[in-house]
């Protein structure tokens, strides 16, 4: 029987930190942060995202706003909004929610923000600093990850870690931060073969592949740490029962928003892993905490280099 690495504690923990440093650099230079999020489009999946990145900025001090602009945008004016932005001395971070609309390349549009505002961690230039294993801001759900398995003292290093997707919002730069931790990593996408077998030889199985309880317990050595980065939104009330038997939780989701949130690993792994992330409540809760430290360090970034610019 495994143990549950919740994300709670140390999401607010983090969160706390931050909260105090905006605090301190309030008082004593009278400036916080600034943090602008872009959603382009109604994608309703992004507003939630973003008003709870906006939410939670403000709680710790952070201004953040949003910046709603129409799905039919052209990449030009998209991309000028961007370099305005760019140039506002109180935006410190800009992200932009994806996805996109199809008619815009997220490839394009995250070159379009100046790399020292890029809070995200995906513009090519933060992505080169991380596989050069050189400071500068990192996607906030694989740091988040690596923070989890730090805090809960979980050994990285040596270790076998298979990552069971290729994304670049998660899987690639994830596999590029366990390897500057030292470990063996493997990853596996939608073309691996023998996926369990290859699964079945790590330490710590990642799995992040946005398919409801896909990771069986045949995938897993007995006694890993499992984490699970999945969010998927179930709306089958018999497969929800079928994978939780009976949940008072999942039940009231289900009656009340239609669906219930699922992982990308099978329940009953639990009772073979050491370790694992439940969903909701693991991984997830990291990912915006991180995007408070990003923005935290672009905005100290910006001023140090101001700072030294003034100096005669
Ligand atoms: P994606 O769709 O961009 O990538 C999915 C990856 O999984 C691909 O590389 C694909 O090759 C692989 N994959 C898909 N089916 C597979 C299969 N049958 N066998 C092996 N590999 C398979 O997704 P993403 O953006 O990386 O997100 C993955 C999941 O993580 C989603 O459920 C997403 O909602 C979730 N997510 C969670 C957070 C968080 O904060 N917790 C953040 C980002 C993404």
């Amino acid at each position: 029987m495994g143990r549950w690495i919740e994300g709670k504690t140390l999401a607010d923990k983090i969160k706390e930190e931050i909260k105090e440093e905006v605090a301190h650099f309030q008082k004593t230079a009278n400036k916080a942060p600034g943090l602008i999020g872009i959603l382009v489009g109604e994608n309703r999946a992004s507003q939630i995202y973003l008003r709870s990145k906006e939410k939670t900025s403000r709680a710790l001090g952070i201004a953040g706003e949003i910046l709603t602009l129409p799905a039919e945008i052209k990449a030009k004016l998209l991309k000028e909004k961007i370099e305005e932005l760019n140039n506002r001395d109180d935006v410190d971070g800009i992200l932009v929610q994806l996805p996109l609309p199809a008619h815009l390349s997220a490839h394009d549009i995250i070159c379009a923000i100046s790399p020292e505002k890029d809070v995200d961690g995906f513009h090519p230039f933060s992505l080169g600093n991380l596989l050069a294993n050189q400071e500068g801001p990192q996607p906030c759900t694989p740091m988040g990850i690596i923070e989890l398995l730090k805090f809960h003292h979980i050994p990285i290093e040596g270790q076998e870690v298979v990552v069971i997707g290729r994304s670049m919002i998660v899987g690639k730069p994830l596999a590029a931060m366990l390897t500057n931790e030292n470990a063996t990593v493997t990853i596996c996408h939608s073309k691996t073969r023998n996926l369990a077998n290859v699964a079945s030889r790590a330490d710590i199985l990642i799995a992040a592949m946005g398919r409801a309880a896909f990771v069986l317990p045949d995938f897993v050595k007995e006694g890993a740490t499992v984490i699970d980065v999945g969010i998927n939104y179930l709306a089958d009330r018999a497969k929800a029962a079928e994978l939780f038997g009976k949940d008072e939780k999942r039940e009231k989701d289900l009656a009340e928003k239609g669906y219930t949130v699922v992982g990308d690993v099978h329940p009953r792994v639990f009772e073979k892993a050491g370790r694992m992330t439940p969903v909701p409540g693991g991984v997830g809760l990291l990912t915006v905490a991180m995007l408070m430290k990003n923005t935290l360090e672009a905005f100290k970034r910006r001023r140090k280099l101001k700072e030294a610019s003034q100096i005669p």
